[in-house]
């Protein structure tokens, strides 16, 4: 498994990162809220840990917005607190599980497993013409090429592709995909667009296109080679 661990306690870290390691799974460490924002959104994982407590950001607050942005992946928060009001704040923003610390590591290996499992088993897939979108893997697949997307590329391929032929406003894809309270500029729509027509190319579709509709957005679709 390929998995992001968010913890600032650097002994804690160390720990956790030497023994999934030794499990056979890739980790990569964040030490703060901010870094983990942007790392999930550049990196695909199959599973999140994340702790409670961090230096800037809470985890609570960081787990929010992977969840408005529509990052999907599942999360395991880890927590020094136990009690059942802060268990139920953690999954009412978003956590697939929950684990308290100190923790058995036999248990956290078990519930990383159930967690992937589940997140592998939801996701559906969506074609326009020769292209594939696959959720579970979170990639476009043509025939035996595949190409892998980051969280915002998936978000923003998965509006396209379930709505494929539609046009889609450029208000409506920033808001789907970079969530309602963005405030950068509207042109990461066309430089997120850029991006996925690259990976297009790469897998040598030429019978699907996104176009640009003058004044309004883009749309997906389905075009003669
Ligand atoms: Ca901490």
């Amino acid at each position: 498994m390929k998995l992001l661990l968010v913890e600032d306690e650097a002994q804690m870290a160390r720990l956790l990162q030497r023994g999934l390691s030794e499990e056979g799974h890739q980790v990569d460490v964040c030490a703060r809220g901010e870094d983990a924002l942007s790392q999930a959104a550049d990196v695909s994982y199959d599973v999140i840990l994340l702790d409670w407590s961090l230096p800037d950001l809470d985890g609570v607050s960081v787990l929010r917005q992977w969840r408005e942005d529509g990052l999907s992946t599942p999360v395991l928060m880890l927590t020094a607190r136990g009690s059942t009001g802060e268990k139920v704040t953690g999954l009412r923003a978003g956590a697939d599980d929950y684990l308290v610390k100190p923790f058995d590591f036999d248990e956290l290996l078990a519930r990383l497993e159930a967690l992937s499992r589940r997140g592998a088993g939801s996701a559906p897939t969506a074609q326009v013409g020769s292209v594939v979108l696959d959720s579970k893997k979170r990639s476009l697949v043509r025939g035996s090429l595949e190409v892998t997307l980051t969280a915002r590329e998936f978000a923003l391929a998965n509006e396209l592709w379930s709505h494929g032929g539609d046009v889609l406003s450029r208000s409506r894809l920033l808001s789907s995909v970079w969530g309602t309270d963005f405030d950068g500029l509207p042109n990461v729509v066309d430089v997120y667009v850029g991006y996925l027509r690259t990976k297009l190319t790469e897998l040598g579709a030429t019978d699907v296109e996104i176009t640009a509709v003058r004044g309004i957005g883009y749309r997906l679709k389905k075009v003669t080679p």
